[in-house]
């Protein structure tokens, strides 16, 4: 779409695949419908790129989690996009010995009994911080912070319990062979969406509403605000009247931090096709590897909470540069040689996310729902975080979409 219309029945705010799944929602409807995306590109935290001529990389999401339960697998075949349902190298494998196996059973008898406090304070209603079900002086209980920046992307103790516990997980992770960015973003093709169009203000005082963007300003009936938390709580996009409430509930739904880098492995085949790498290392600031994801020749590390905040503000390819100590101390130092940095993300620098994905602090899993109601049947909310149990993924983000777009018929019919 080369220039803005004045005028729209529906504007969506951000082509991420909340966006994106109410602008599909919306198709056939007989209104007419802009995506006003502030990047020059469709996906939003949805992102492949190509690292390498061998290696596919995904940025943002990767896994299909809760696959049975996942809109994007129907999707995915629909499109024509190969899910690969190989369960994840996570619980049960690791390479060479730097993480023995009785002390792995160990670590997930640790991981388990601290699921199960969990989920005995979530049942009495107690919204404490998830730190409190750790079991003082564990030996485990740094790894265990470790495993939560790499799900909430936070440590425990700004984890909320019972948005831990209303987290639907069955446990299921499957794959899309050509990227879970690049079928979003193939999901998006065909909508309409205005790129490198950062919507600011969002005027809703009189009987229509007015957006100010970066190409203009454009009045629409219903919006619908789909922009990651950290957005509306810094109030980088502002209401006007003021909406404090939604600002609070922002607040109180933070995005944490998790990176992604892929590492060039040189010598590819002396290494396992999709093989895990963690070392006992009884410290919550470590990353965790995948080896030769899809047999690719790379390796894959992931960091999460403030230790991947510490690393991207220590600069460009600092994150890189820590996968590479930690791999070399636990296969040995040889093994620098072959790897070469390829790509990282720094989701927190990035302007138009500002984190990863959304956690409730402690008190605060009533925000979620308080983030998705709708503001005189005008102004609806979508986004990973308004899901109500599949909040941090990007099929919660479009099924929260479609759930937007439905609130918008809704409204039409009763005026
Ligand atoms: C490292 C990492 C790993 C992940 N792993 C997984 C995984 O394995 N599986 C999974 O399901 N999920 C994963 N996720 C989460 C998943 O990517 C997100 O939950 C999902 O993509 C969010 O979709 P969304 O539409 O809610 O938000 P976004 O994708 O952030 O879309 C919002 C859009 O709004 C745009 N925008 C922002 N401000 C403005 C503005 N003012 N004006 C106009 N446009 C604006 C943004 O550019 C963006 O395109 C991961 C995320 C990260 C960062």
């Amino acid at each position: 779409m080369s220039s803005l219309p004045s005028s729209v029945d529906v504007a969506i705010i951000g082509a991420g695949a909340a966006g994106l799944g109410a602008a599909h929602a919306l198709r056939g409807s007989g209104l007419s419908v802009i995506v006003l995306e502030a990047r020059n590109r469709i996906g939003g935290r949805a992102w492949t790129v190509q690292a390498s001529p061998e290696v596919i990389f995904d940025v943002g999401c990767g896994w299909l989690h809760s696959s049975d339960k996942n809109s994007f697998v129907s999707i995915a075949r629909e499109l024509d996009f190969e899910v690969n349902t190989d369960l994840p190298p996570w619980r049960e494998r690791a390479f060479g010995n730097v993480f023995p196996q009785s002390d792995r059973d160990d670590f997930m008898g640790a991981m388990d009994a601290f699921y199960q406090r969990l989920w005995e304070v979530a049942q009495k209603g107690e919204d404490a911080p998830a730190s409190q079900s750790l079991e003082p002086g564990n030996r485990w209980n740094p790894m265990i912070d470790a495993i939560s920046t790499y799900i909430n992307g936070c440590e425990l103790k700004d984890m909320s319990t019972l948005d831990w516990d209303a987290y639907e997980d069955s446990n299921l992770n499957w794959r899309i062979r050509r990227g879970y960015g690049a079928l979003v973003a193939a999901y998006g093709e065909n909508c309409p969406v205005a790129l490198s169009c950062n919507v600011t203000l969002i005027d809703h005082a009189g009987k229509r509403i007015r957006l100010e963007t970066s190409l203009g300003t454009l009045a629409a009936d219903k919006v619908i605000v789909t922009v990651p938390t950290n957005l509306i709580a810094d109030e980088a996009i502002r209401f006007s009247p003021q909406l404090p409430a939604k600002v609070d509930a922002a607040g109180g739904l933070p995005l944490g931090v998790d990176d992604k880098v892929t590492l060039a492995l040189a010598d590819a085949d002396a290494f396992p096709k999709e093989g895990n790498l963690r070392g006992a290392t009884m410290r919550t600031a470590m990353g965790t590897y995948h080896i030769r994801p899809f047999g690719q020749p790379c390796i894959e590390g992931f960091f999460g909470g403030s230790f991947a905040r510490d690393l991207e503000d220590a600069g460009d390819g600092a994150i890189a540069a820590q996968s590479i100590d930690e791999i070399a101390d636990l296969l040995g130092s040889d093994i620098r040689r072959k790897l070469k940095p390829l790509y990282e993300s720094r989701w927190a620098q990035d302007p138009f996310a500002r984190g990863s994905y959304s956690h409730a602090l402690p008190g605060h899993a009533g925000d979620r729902a308080a983030l998705a109601a709708p503001v005189d049947e005008r102004l609806f909310f979508a986004g990973e975080a308004t899901s109500p149990n599949f909040f941090t993924t990007a099929h919660g983000a479009r099924d929260s979409g479609e759930r937007a777009a439905k609130e918008v018929l809704a409204a039409l019919s009763r005026i």
